[in-house]
């Protein structure tokens, strides 16, 4: 009798605390149901402000978008108060648990209010800094008044010329014009970012970040990545070298057997490929690089993207809404708007509004970025069934991977041909090595630049690196993970990761690291599906229906499911891992291991102090003028600086 009146009373219990389960659960669904409505209209709001201030940067529009970005935090903040009425982290229902773990995370907007506020107005100054940055006193320029903006006239120097001083005016000046302004800001930006991470239950800042990949051992990881491909990177970088010294044979290259951070084509180092010429093992073999012919063939920025779209057309997925065509932004205003020119893909959250903003020009490069951006609206596309906490990729990696998993078909040769940018030719190994000789220096280059960037950042973020040596520490990371020395002295008054973008807009780095490794897991797991023969490069998933389902399958989910059960649908596989880049780059790994025999493949762990900026035919001015900068703002390195002079003398 007990007994049964123990179990009848269990039972009661068990009865009691299901039904309040169960009304706890449907009053969940009943909240994520009216925040999806809401966070739709908050998101679409939000958007529109930033957009009409990206395409038109003025005071006022800047102060509406601030003003908007204050009200989409304060929506946030109200959710995330009221979110703490359900005992949601021991929900069973792991789509609804997901989701309130998602509405939990509203990362700078649990800042105090009047903290939000200077937040927010630090990160619009350094996005305007940035964005509205000129470089004038150009060497050699008539009119001393005529400045540069980045967008087109100094990405183009540092793409094409090969005057060690005009490189190094165009790099020393956007440094100067942007990561030295920000100096200050930053740092107040750093501390508020902290303080928001500790609020959020980080101890550390930079766990915050790296929490959206869901993964105990992140770091342990990112730093077996770069284990894995460094050997690969360490004999690319020695050949470039080796190139470049013929290039600038006149010029003192440093002790250390680094690069100078200049030379490399592109402002930040971060892509090499613009120096193809420069290095090309066979330089008269035909190259890949269709610029010319589209330029013949009278291409126009509309063809561009209706050459991507019929990519994605041709694998089955989705085509851009009519008015992705209407609203985007696709070449810069002729007018004399200040518009933000670094390609971007925009999701307004109403289920039909998704647009690119870019300056486009015509060329190959160009294609390879229209790809990439549009396959950022394919992922918005196909998961905006979802609710829109899940409207993102399975972890911020793979967004950026999707574009450029279609661009490794874009590029190969097969494809070229299809289109009719490439005559029939017959390819044999040496313009194999030519190829893959311009993808490593687009991709491969990439991994350590985003690395020690990234690296750089958290740092900073968990105060391991303080404000004092906020440069230096920059620089020892460059130097030992990228090889690369900076081509003029810098100062700790300088700021030079304020000079790329992401870092002033705050957008977080490592994801490309990891889409530039999991692109070719994807590469070769969709290859495998359509049963492709012979060499992984020469793979091309054009008219693949095979590849376009796993694609559509994987994207659909959204970030509703750990990003490993995402990539399980591609690559059967679900850890990350660069042994793939490595299949894909076997032909050119063995050439440059043949390149190198004989020769230094490394270079010192550290930044050489002995490095100064020696220069057999240097323009006296140039360093005068360094020399007269040094003096005002370091006066304590004087003696350091007149050594420096006196070699150069
Ligand atoms: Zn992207």
């Amino acid at each position: 009798m007990l007994r049964f009146f123990q179990v009848l009373t269990y039972s009661c219990c068990i009865l009691l605390s299901y039904s309040k389960l169960t009304e706890e659960i449907e009053s969940a669904k009943d909240f994520l149901e009216s925040y999806n409505r809401e966070a739709e209209i908050e998101n679409t709001l939000l958007y529109n402000a930033i957009w009409n201030c990206y395409t038109n940067i003025t005071d006022y529009n800047q102060n509406l978008m601030t003003k908007a970005q204050q009200r989409f935090a304060r929506f946030g903040k109200d959710k995330w108060e009221k979110l703490k009425k359900w005992n949601w982290r021991n929900f069973t229902d792991e789509y609804i648990r997901r989701q309130f773990q998602k509405i939990s995370d509203v990362g700078e907007s649990v800042l105090s209010n009047e903290k939000y506020q200077r937040y927010s107005e630090i990160k619009s100054d350094l996005e305007k800094l940035y964005s509205t940055a000129k470089v004038c006193k150009k060497p050699g320029d008539l009119n001393p008044e005529k400045c540069y903006s980045l967008e087109p006239d100094l990405n183009q120097l540092m793409a094409n010329s090969t005057n060690w001083d005009e490189l190094l005016w165009a790099w020393k000046g956007w440094r100067d014009e942007t990561g030295q302004k920000m100096y200050k800001m930053f740092d107040e930006y750093a501390e508020l970012f902290r303080e928001a991470a500790r609020i959020n239950g980080f101890e550390k800042a930079d766990e915050y970040w790296k929490s959206w990949y869901e993964m105990d051992n992140f770091d342990s990881e990112v730093d077996r990545l770069y284990e894995q491909i460094k050997p690969f990177y360490q004999h690319l970088h020695a050949y470039v070298k080796r190139k470049l010294k013929k290039t600038f044979k006149d010029r003192k290259f440093p002790d250390s057997d680094h690069i100078p951070a200049h030379l490399l084509g592109s402002m930040w180092s971060n892509s090499w490929v613009n120096i193809f010429s420069q290095v090309a093992p066979f330089p008269n073999k035909t190259n890949i690089e269709v610029t010319k012919e589209m330029s013949n063939q009278k291409y126009t920025v509309k063809k561009l993207f209706n050459i991507s779209e019929e990519f994605f057309l041709s694998l089955n997925l989705k085509a851009m809404p009519k008015s992705f065509w209407k609203d985007s932004m696709l070449t810069k205003p002729q007018d004399n708007r200040t518009v933000f020119c670094f390609p971007s893909s925009w999701d307004f959250y109403n289920q039909k509004d998704f647009r690119i903003l870019q300056c486009t020009e015509i060329n190959m490069e160009w294609l390879v970025i229209t790809h990439h951006e549009m396959g950022h609206i394919q992922y918005f596309l196909q998961y905006k069934h979802l609710p829109v906490v899940f409207r993102d990729s399975a972890n911020p990696a793979f967004h950026e991977a999707i574009g450029e998993l279609l661009a490794l078909s874009v590029v190969t040769p097969e494809y070229l041909q299809k289109i009719d940018l490439l005559p029939k030719i017959n390819n044999d190994l040496d313009m194999d090595i030519n190829f893959l000789m311009n993808q490593a220096l687009s991709k491969l280059t990439l991994i350590p630049f985003a690395y020690s960037l990234e690296k750089w950042r958290w740092g900073v973020f968990n105060n391991n690196i303080k404000k004092e040596e906020y440069n230096k520490a920059f620089w020892k990371l460059k130097c030992k993970y990228q090889g690369l020395s900076p081509p003029i002295k810098r100062h700790d008054h300088d700021l030079d990761p304020g000079s790329i973008v992401h870092v002033p807009y705050g957008v977080p780095y490592i994801r490309y690291f990891i889409s530039h490794i999991v692109q070719f897991q994807f590469h070769e797991g969709l290859c495998k599906a359509l049963k492709h023969k012979g060499q992984l490069h020469r793979c091309n998933i054009f008219k693949s229906k095979e590849a376009g389902s796993l694609l559509s399958k994987m994207m659909k989910l959204g970030s509703s499911k750990k990003w490993s059960v995402a990539m399980e649908i591609i690559t059967g596989q679900s850890k990350m891992d660069g042994s793939s880049l490595l299949k894909y780059f076997e032909p050119l790994i063995k050439y440059l291991e043949e390149e190198n025999k004989g020769h230094k493949i490394d270079w010192n762990e550290e930044c050489s102090d002995s490095y100064k900026l020696v220069s057999i035919n240097g323009k006296r001015e140039n360093l005068l003028a360094e020399y007269i900068k040094i003096q005002l703002f370091m006066i304590i390195c004087i003696n350091l600086c007149i050594n420096q002079i006196v070699i150069v003398f």
